[in-house]
């Protein structure tokens, strides 16, 4: 076999102006797919591949000696075209894998199919639309998954997996998660799904995501793409695709490429067709930047970067469990929790349909996933209390006997969870400006309010104030903290040196003592020169959005005690933790989001936070659960709690399949709309998320459209033979064999189908919040006068989440309304059960109409008014009401925009068995706006109907007091189902109160500007 050097050199140095039947752009689960079958349908296939080639045990390592750098130019894309390409596109982070092989050499081995929900038909058209084309399901797709799992090998994990072991023992991650699946109630829905490893010869090292040094991962250069280049494809690896093109002509499609192994020469190659294969962002990428050029229809263009999915993506860590599920053994994924809330449309904005995955590491990948738990995050990412109350907070217990008492602590958390709500939903006309420069949908205006502006915006300059000094205070906590651990770390640290010594020069070496002194000299003349306040600011601003300039609240003592805490960990050798526990989560986006290139050219990612944040939310609370049973400290993924972006390893879609050009970019085989031969047939084609780990999807995608494209008789590829799904590889065992020998039964490549999911969760419950409201009044009913009314009820939103992204506001109430039946009567109980819609925004054109209206009875009255008032002097004073009134309409006239209405609508029954004479009260509060006292009294006055047998029954109004505002209403917030975090319970409030006072501040205050205390020259 040829060197990695000699093979990538051999393979990058393209013959320019070849002419190939296709070029395949890529070599992942789509590239290698159509690779092996175009060449197998005989074409004459290039293949350009941006990455390198990795052989057995070629994969990037950490230095196994000292003094052996590390090689860290393989392990990054950006460094020198190594394996991980991690993007910032600043809505998410994409993490990707580049090499011969795509994915697959990093991935995790998983090979699961999409539930059927996941291939939901469209509901919308145009650029909103949505699903899947009409020929999709899983009866379409069976026959190609079957192709794709046989020629993988793929297999079910053996039921012991440590064949070393004297007594075959099971893998403890998986007794583990059995353990925790077991007390939450949730063992039906664990199962261990299939992987494409042979663990004949896995040695369950737990580092298939650094790419199997073994070959027991069945990744795809051992199998497509061995068969395609056996078969004659011209391989090129380090050759990156800039931009494809045609010409017109029948051989016209020319893909330029440059080549990572003779330098920055561009190169060509020329081709009667492509296949795009680069992966979502890179195939979205490519055709963002060709797609003027390849003939595509002009419908849609646009489409390219819309729907793009994220596939619901999380990751947690779990700290000091009980049970030891040990990560470092075995392959990187071995079990699977599946969530599936049936009550909710999957088809919907609301799909609640996600799975856990315990994840394996590397030992050596230890102080990288310890970064979870590091004082950078100032424990934003930190949910220690448990519902169970048996999580147990060592890292607390510790420090009550240091300086900070549990107060403080817990102020200081809350705080800090007010902070992060507030960057949670963002200024939404941000968002607006973003959508409108970048072409995106618009979203509606009942969500953007939903993003909805901050407390910050609606505080009192001195409530603001003692906001920030609060904050200081917190951070200053934190830095005293760290102070003294970081001192107390170097003391260990100088006393192991000193009493231990240290190897001279290199392991082999005598051991040598080094001067006691160490410590102090260590801390003037390394540490302190290097507190470079550019260092903080570049950090604060990375990781806290906190503006230019500021160099607070990482402190070089926060820094320091992170570099020492890793330090300690590298240095001292410490021991695997083998009470730690990996989470990955993946699940059906509620919501796509969209790839777009900005005035740089720059590929960056738009995400809708808020229409997602109940899917983040229920998928928190299970990881929380799971926490809870392993009886650890969970730690979320800062990136997503600090800068409320997902971090994504799953990305899809960008160049959508659909059944119109006008809804996506290619047609339901792939090809782009409008073009000759110009295909997508890799994650970018999916049109929607697909909740499972996506490859034995694309792969079978592949599988299918590559059939069509060779089977289309219009196509300049078309071959009159069809290529056979049995035998999966040519040359190899049938499908039959492969099934027999590997255990492929339905129930082993299909284990979500096997799951019966509940007809409601177990414990769907999300956070809430709860609160109660008097009003008291008076109606007039057709005989008689005035009459009292009183309302005691009790509202209640289960979800908080689903609550803001729902343009109604729908809130539960019960509780009881008294009133008089007739005049002189005693008051009779009703109890009263029904809705009210919070804040719906009231259409503007009907709400102009409805003032309009208004402004003509307004006329009228005055015309009437003047014409009697020439005659009756009297009536003068009425007059210049009626032109005040007049007046005051037209000023709301102008401001019609920002309009919403609150709707009660309450179900009445008598208590006691009383003679009912009303059955229903409706009211509505309308917010319209207006100067003075408006907030006040239109917040409070309660317009109210009531009906008896569908007739009206009385008029009249009811008002919030004041005193009962403060006394009852005010009191009464309470946050449920938090379980008694303070963050989540600081939060939770921040994000309803940040809707509801924004709102109103959009009504009653439309043109003050932004007042943000934490922005820039704000202080
Ligand atoms: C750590 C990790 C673990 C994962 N685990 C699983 C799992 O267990 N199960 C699962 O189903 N999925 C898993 N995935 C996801 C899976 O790897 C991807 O969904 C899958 O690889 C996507 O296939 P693809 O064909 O769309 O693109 P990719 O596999 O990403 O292949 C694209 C290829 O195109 C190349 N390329 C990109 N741009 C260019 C260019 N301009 N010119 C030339 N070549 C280019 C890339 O280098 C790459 O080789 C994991 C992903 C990661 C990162
Ligand atoms: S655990 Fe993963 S990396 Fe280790 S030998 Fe098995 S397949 Fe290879």
């Amino acid at each position: 076999m040829p060197s990695q050097s000699e093979a990538d050199a051999k393979d990058g140095v393209g013959s320019t102006g070849s002419l190939f039947d296709a070029v395949v752009i890529g070599t992942g689960f789509g590239g290698a797919v159509a690779a092996c079958r175009l060449t197998q349908a005989g074409k004459n296939v290039c293949v350009l591949e941006r990455g390198r080639r990795y052989d057995r045990g070629d994969f990037p390592r950490p230095a196994v000696r000292p003094d052996h750098l590390p090689h860290t130019a393989r392990w990054a894309w950006a460094l020198d075209y190594g394996m991980w390409d991690v993007k910032d596109l600043q809505g998410t982070l994409a993490v990707q894998v580049a090499g011969y092989g795509g994915g697959s050499l990093g991935y995790a081995n998983v090979h699961l199919r999409a539930p059927q929900a996941a291939f939901a038909p469209p509901t919308r058209h145009g650029p909103e639309a949505d699903g899947w084309p009409a020929i999709y399901s899983r009866a379409e797709l069976d026959p190609y998954y079957d192709v794709a799992a046989a020629a993988l090998r793929v297999r079910p994990i053996p039921s012991t997996f440590i064949p070393t072991a004297l007594v075959a023992a099971p893998l403890p991650k998986v007794v583990a998660m059995q353990g925790a699946a077991r007390s939450l109630g949730r063992e039906p829905w664990l199962f261990l799904p299939p992987l494409a490893i042979d663990f004949d010869t896995c040695v369950m090292c737990g580092e298939c995501i650094a790419g199997c040094q073994f070959h027991a991962k069945n990744t795809l250069d051992l199998n497509y793409l061995a068969v395609a280049e056996r078969l004659g494809a011209d391989v090129r690896t380090l050759a990156e695709v800039l931009d494809i093109r045609d010409d017109g002509h029948e051989d016209g499609y020319i893909v330029t490429y440059h080549d990572h192994v003779t330098g920055d020469a561009a190169a060509t190659v020329r081709a009667r067709s492509v296949f795009l294969c680069a992966g979502s962002v890179s195939s979205t990428h490519l055709l963002l930047r060709s797609k003027d050029h390849v003939g595509m229809a002009e419908a849609s263009r646009p489409n390219v970067g819309r729907r793009f999915f994220v596939n619901g993506d999380a990751i947690a860590m779990v700290y000091d469990t009980v049970p030891s599920p040990t990560p470092t053994r075995g392959p990187t994924i071995a079990t699977s929790l599946l969530y599936n809330n049936r009550s909710l449309d999957l088809t919907g904005t609301r799909g609640d349909w996600f799975m856990i995955q315990d994840g394996g590491y590397p030992k050596w990948l230890e102080p990288v996933l310890g970064l979870l738990r590091a004082d950078l995050w100032l424990q934003r990412n930190r949910i220690a209390a448990n519902r169970g109350g048996r999580t147990v907070d060592r890292d607390a217990a510790a420090r009550d006997t240091a300086a900070i008492g549990d107060l403080t602590e817990r102020t200081t958390r809350a705080i800090l969870g007010l902070l992060d709500a507030r960057r949670a939903y963002h200024d939404p006309s941000r968002a607006g400006v973003i959508a409108s420069r970048f072409g995106l949908p618009q979203k509606d205006d009942a969500r953007s309010s939903a993003q909805g502006l901050g407390i910050a915006d609606v505080l009192p300059p001195q409530i603001r104030r003692i906001l920030e000094q609060a904050r200081m205070q917190a951070h200053v906590v934190e830095n005293r903290e760290a102070e003294a651990l970081s001192g107390k770390t170097v003391e260990e640290l100088t006393y192991r040196l000193v009493n231990i010594g240290i190897h001279e020069p290199f392991p082999d070496g005598p051991l040598q003592p080094v001067p006691p002194d160490l410590a102090e000299q260590f801390r003037q003349q390394v540490v302190e020169p290097h507190r470079l306040i550019a260092t903080l600011e570049a950090i604060n601003q990375y990781f806290l959005d906190i503006p230019r300039g500021v160099a607070e609240p990482f402190t070089a003592a926060i820094l320091w005690r992170l570099a020492v805490r890793l330090a300690k960990q590298i240095l001292l050798g410490e021991r695997p933790n083998d009470h730690a526990f990996l989470m990955l989560v993946m699940g059906i986006d509620a919501a796509p989001g969209q790839l777009y290139l900005d005035e740089e050219q720059r590929l960056l990612a738009y995400w809708d936070r808020a229409a997602n944040a109940r899917l983040a939310t229920m998928q928190e609370r299970l990881m929380h659960d799971i926490a809870g049973a392993l009886e650890g400290e969970l730690r979320l993924n800062p990136d997503a709690t600090v800068r409320q972006r997902p971090v994504t390893v799953h990305n899809l879609g960008g160049c959508a399949m659909s059944d119109r050009p006008e809804d996506g970019v290619t047609d339901p085989n792939g090809k782009v709309w409008g073009t000759r031969a110009l295909y997508v047939l890799d994650g970018a084609a999916m049109p929607g998320s697909l909740g499972a780990n996506p490859s034995a999807t694309i792969a079978a995608i592949a599988e299918r459209n590559v059939r069509k494209a060779l089977a289309d008789r219009h196509s300049p590829i078309h071959a009159p033979t069809p290529v056979p799904l049995d035998p999966p590889l040519p040359g190899g065992p049938s499908l039959a064999e492969i099934r027999q020998r590997y255990g492929q039964t339905p129930a082993v490549l299909d284990p979500i189908a096997q799951v019966t999911t509940p007809a409601r969760e177990p414990d769907a419950k999300a956070i809430g919040l709860t609160f109660k409201e008097v009003m008291q009044g008076f109606y007039a009913s057709a005989p008689g006068g005035n009459l009292s009314i009183r309302a005691d009820l009790v509202a209640t939103i289960d979800d908080l989440s689903a609550f803001l992204v729902d343009p109604r506001r729908p809130v539960a109430i019960t509780g009881t309304v008294r009133l008089a039946p007739a005049p002189g009567q005693p008051e009779v109980e009703y109890t009263a059960r029904g809705t009210l819609d919070l804040l719906r925004r009231v259409d503007a054109a009907t709400a102009l109409r409805a003032l309009f209206d208004e402004g003509v009875e307004r006329l009228k009255r005055l015309q009437e008014l003047r014409d009697q008032a020439r005659s009756t002097p009297y009536l003068e004073p009425a007059r210049k009401d009626a032109e005040d009134a007049m007046e005051s309409l037209l000023r709301r006239l102008e401001n019609t925009t920002h309009r919403y209405e609150m709707d009660y609508v309450l179900d009445l029954v008598p208590v006691g068995g009383a003679a009912p004479t009303v059955d229903r009260l409706v009211g509505v509060k309308k917010i319209y706006g207006g100067p003075g006292l408006a907030p006040w009294t239109e917040t409070t006055t309660l317009h109210v109907t009531l009906y008896d047998r569908q007739q009206p029954a009385g008029a009249g109004e009811m008002h919030v007091h004041i005193a009962d505002l403060l006394r009852t209403q005010l009191p009464s917030f309470e946050i449920t189902g938090a379980g008694g975090d303070d963050v989540r319970i600081a939060w939770a409030f921040a994000r309803f109160f940040r809707f509801f006072l924004g709102t109103l501040r959009q009504v009653y205050l439309p043109h003050l500007a932004m007042i943000d205390p934490f922005a820039q020259g704000a202080r």
